[in-house]
């Protein structure tokens, strides 16, 4: 698959974030990116996150998603990095 410019491993480092925090889903463009396991690798965090009411790395609390989407950009973006490096090495 081609690079992630910058710009587009924000967007998807944004979205695996939601996508954790249990937020309205907008995944439809992992596919197009080839990255349609991300949902897959993505589930247990999910589980563990209790429809966005807690951390999944670190088991923080939070009153709203969009502070657990916040917080996982902020305080996690190498565990997501991670993961999105995980699933474009599948690729090559
Ligand atoms: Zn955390």
């Amino acid at each position: 698959m081609a690079e992630l410019s910058p710009r587009e491993v924000d967007n998807v480092l944004r979205s695996m974030a939601r996508y954790i925090a249990g937020c309205r889903k907008r995944t439809s463009y992992w596919r197009r990116l080839s990255l349609s396991h991300l949902r897959k690798s993505l589930e247990a965090l999910r589980k563990l996150a209790r429809d966005g009411a807690r951390c999944p790395f670190c088991g923080m609390h939070f009153r709203k998603k969009s502070a657990l989407v916040s917080h996982l950009i902020r305080f996690h973006r190498y565990e997501l990095l991670e993961i999105l490096e995980r699933n474009k090495r599948r690729h090559l």
